[in-house]
């Protein structure tokens, strides 16, 4: 008999499988024919157990986006507590190659990340972002690290010229367009800035309109969690399954109470607790050990929205991708959670949100 470690690197990632050991939990059912697509080729769920699967990480955006987010975002930032994020102030220009745009770093980041413990990264951008395509293909294909690239539109001070000229339905035939033509894999992030606009609804319905159309599952971005019960009703309303939407850092409400994250867990959609490795992460364990008081493993899902400076990366001495896994996990651990949970919400809750069943005749490339 090999190894399981063995057999893990066998199948092809080369990921060491140590951190996150199953013990016993039943296996997560997929429907038939279902499949996780990367960047690089459509991958069956069962294919990605040998870690953790990162749903809302950023691995390519444009040099001026995190400078533009982060004085547009001051004005949103709550003052005091611990809502705001970790890292509230990143170089305000980077120097050039902007680490993003850099392939050979990212990819022994790659390779840095799935040696701790990591299956697969979603990362969250689309064009409205700078997200390059290619790019996240070069560095899966240096690392060997399966991407998940994500399909939208962001919020409305990122949207192109278009988003106010063109109906729902000219919006969600666009979409349709790129998940049909290209290799991406999720509808995400897909954001409300502040309030929910009347441009935001209608991407929000667009979008759940493509999903309808294509199966593709959806993760949000809320400030701070605000709005975060509007944007499930909305897309409960065109007939969207609860089961296939991820609303996103809802680990910013502060809520020792965890009203709105279960209320959601109640019904169905899953909870992103998206943003950790810092300071907020003593609240959001409370919070996450609340959700699980109350039986709702199966609806959490752990990121860090990586997105911020350079100094972050590993190779400038920070935790880089890995955060999640290597800083946040550990603090769960000490907080009572066990490997078997852990293993769940990590490795499990992911590729549930993930998987889904391609329509016939739509390639996706
Ligand atoms: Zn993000």
């Amino acid at each position: 008999m090999i190894a399981r470690r063995d057999a893990l690197t066998l199948l092809g990632a080369g990921i060491t499988a140590a951190a996150f050991p199953v013990t016993g939990r039943a296996a997560p059912q997929f429907p038939k024919g279902a499949i996780i697509r990367t960047v690089l080729k459509d991958v069956p769920p069962e294919e990605l157990t040998g870690g953790a699967t990162l749903f809302h990480e950023h691995l390519s955006l444009a040099p001026d986006f995190m400078p533009k987010w982060m004085s547009l975002a001051r004005s949103l930032f709550p003052t005091g507590g611990t809502r705001a994020p970790a890292q509230p102030t990143p170089p305000p220009q980077p120097a050039p190659p902007y680490f993003m745009q850099d392939a050979d770093l990212m990819a022994e980041e790659m390779t840095a990340a799935a040696n701790d413990g990591v299956a697969c990264i979603v990362d969250g951008g689309h064009p409205d972002m700078g997200r390059d395509l290619d790019f996240l293909k070069q560095i899966s294909t240096k690392s060997g690290l399966p991407i998940v690239a994500g399909c939208g539109y962001y919020a409305q001070p990122f949207y192109p010229p278009e988003i106010a000229a063109w109906d729902e339905d000219r919006i969600a035939r666009e979409l349709i367009r790129q998940a049909n033509t290209q290799p991406v894999g999720v509808l995400g992030e897909i954001g409300t800035w502040d309030v929910m606009t009347p441009d935001e609804r209608k991407v929000f319905r667009a979008v759940a309109k493509t999903h309808l159309e294509t199966n593709l599952a959806i993760f949000t971005h809320t400030n701070f969690g605000k709005g975060a019960l509007e944007q499930l009703d909305l897309f409960e309303s065109m007939g969207v399954k609860p089961g296939r939407v991820a609303i996103g850092h809802l680990g910013g409400l502060n809520d020792p109470k965890v009203e709105v994250q279960r209320t959601i867990c109640k019904r169905g959609a899953f909870v992103g607790f998206d943003r950790q490795g810092g300071p907020g992460d003593a609240a959001q364990v409370k919070m996450v050990m609340a959700l699980l008081e109350a039986g709702f493993a199966d609806s959490l899902l752990f990121s860090s929205d990586f997105s911020s400076g350079g100094n972050q990366l590993k190779r400038n001495g920070g935790p880089g991708y890995s955060k999640t896994v290597t800083v946040f996990a550990p603090k769960l651990r000490e907080a009572g959670m066990d490997e078997k949970t852990l293993h769940g919400i990590l490795v499990d809750n992911p590729r549930r949100l993930l998987a889904f069943v391609p329509r016939p005749g739509k390639p996706g490339r």
